[in-house]
């Protein structure tokens, strides 16, 4: 399949933060207007008519790209945070990483049961992350529509990890 034009906007940063890997750095895509733009329409364009109730963006990079989506399908916007950073009270998952684990919390009345859910991050890697994303819009009643990225890192198999999640992304490695 041909990347899109934008695709050359993203920066490759070889062993960042750690040797070994090729970080794909979307700063450079988000400083060029028409990129930006063109990549929000494009991420956009299969939920136009999907009746999403609300995106859910995945801190940080994720809400880069979960907010101007939520705008473009007039959606609502709910965000998956770090622990300690969001200050109602919370659900939250913990899941494990290469070293150690990670959480990630969500505020409780953040989804309502049967709301029809996008769920945006920046990139798709081993799928770990975006797994537990979907594990608390679940734990909500949440039904998942669809997974979408910017990037997909189709080595990784991210895709089956999640699986039976549909996902989509516009720029794969
Ligand atoms: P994972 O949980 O393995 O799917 O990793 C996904 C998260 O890690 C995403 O939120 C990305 O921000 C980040 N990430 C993983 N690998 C890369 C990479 N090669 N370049 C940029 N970000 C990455």
């Amino acid at each position: 399949m041909p990347q899109p034009p934008y695709a050359d906007l993203i920066r490759n940063v070889p062993d960042f933060p750690l040797p070994g890997v090729q970080f794909k750095d979307i700063t450079t895509l988000l400083q060029d207007g028409p990129a930006f733009y063109a990549l929000i329409d494009d991420l956009a364009q299969p939920y136009l008519a999907a009746r999403i109730d609300v995106v859910v963006g995945v801190e940080s990079r994720g809400f880069l790209f979960a907010a101007p989506v939520a705008y473009k399908l007039g959606a609502g916007l709910v965000l998956i945070r770090k622990p300690g950073k969001l200050p109602a009270p919370t659900v939250q998952v913990e899941y494990s990483l290469e070293y150690g684990t990670n959480t990630l919390q969500m505020h409780q009345d953040a989804i309502r049961p049967g709301a029809r859910v996008l769920i945006v991050d920046d990139v798709l890697a081993t799928g770990g992350t975006v797994g537990a994303a979907a594990a608390l819009v679940r734990q909500l009643g949440g039904e998942i529509v669809a997974l979408a990225f910017p990037i997909e890192l189709t080595f990784l198999q991210g895709r089956a990890s999640v699986a039976p999640y549909p996902v989509f992304s516009l720029v794969q490695y």
